[in-house]
């Protein structure tokens, strides 16, 4: 997976704004084991082990250069570490407020954008890493279901990022006045990602997924379900609003109201136009 999206990075040819999702199920893993550590029964070094490992192998397998590989390793333990501290902390206390609740979610996207990172600088890409924190990437403050503040990040973004360098950005969460880490629903990469294209007036976002476009029916219900070449603004995003999987019901907004081409884009097939 990583190197199709390598590929795709490669095939722009330009300065990108790259935000991430979390692996698969990582999410939903976080989400397993904050219920397991609030009842006392989650082996915190076993899981934090996991992922870590997980990460390190995608690692080896697409690192060679071993100062890169010592530069990620340094900082995923730095990054694991504290996720181990969350959990401990809620076996101590048997509860988890709603700012640590997001603050854990968001590391399946933190160790996303760390991993690509490295593996994109070792493919002779210039980039780095900008989290929403120190991007001041601001939203209305609301733990699990937050909303951008696009005035204020608007500015912030505009004044941190360059125009001719690429970026990486840990999707699903933004920052709210207080510097605490909000999520911005499931699926929320999605809008994070229009969030950034709007602040940053983008010429275009595309939403890789693995599918090959927004289907004309849900493919698990209807065989015969085919890709839809193009939508309104408004026809997507009332489909998405209405329970399309494929985006998340705030992701049209902000790039409707900038005019800003979005398009869904398949890894799997990147030659293939997908929907916009
Ligand atoms: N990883 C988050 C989730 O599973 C955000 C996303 O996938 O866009 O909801
Ligand atoms: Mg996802």
């Amino acid at each position: 997976g990583i190197k199709k999206v390598i590929k795709a990075i490669r095939n722009y040819n330009q300065p990108l704004v790259i935000v991430v999702s979390a692996f698969y199920c990582v999410t939903n893993n976080l989400i397993d084991a904050v219920q397991l550590a609030k009842d006392d029964k989650l082996n915190a070094d076993d899981f934090v082990h996991a992922i870590g490992t997980q990460k390190v192998n995608t690692m080896l397998e697409l690192v060679s250069d071993k100062q890169l590989s010592i530069e990620f390793k340094c900082e995923l333990d730095k990054r694991l570490h504290k996720l181990k501290s969350y959990f401990l902390g809620i076996s101590f206390i048997k509860d988890v407020p709603p700012f640590l609740y997001d603050e854990i979610l968001s590391y399946g996207e933190r160790l996303s954008s760390l991993l690509l990172v490295h593996v994109l600088k070792s493919e002779g890409i210039d980039c780095s890493e900008a989290l929403p924190e120190d991007l001041g990437l601001i939203t209305d403050g609301e733990f699990g279901n937050a909303t951008v503040n696009f005035r204020l990040s608007a500015e912030n973004l505009n004044q941190k990022l360059s125009n001719d360098k690429t970026y990486i950005i840990p999707g699903f969460y933004g920052i709210s006045d207080e510097g605490k880490t909000t999520l911005l629903g499931r699926g929320g990469s999605d809008y994070s990602a229009s969030a950034i294209a709007a602040c940053l007036n983008a010429q275009c976002l595309d939403l890789w997924k693995d599918v090959p476009g927004f289907l004309s029916a849900d493919p698990r219900i209807v065989d015969a379900a085919v890709v839809v070449e193009s939508l309104t603004y408004a026809e997507a995003a009332e489909l998405a609003y209405f329970g399309a999987k494929i985006l998340h019901p705030s992701t049209i907004n902000p790039a409707r109201e900038r005019n800003i081409p979005v398009r869904l884009k398949n890894t799997m097939d990147p030659e293939d136009e997908g929907t916009i």
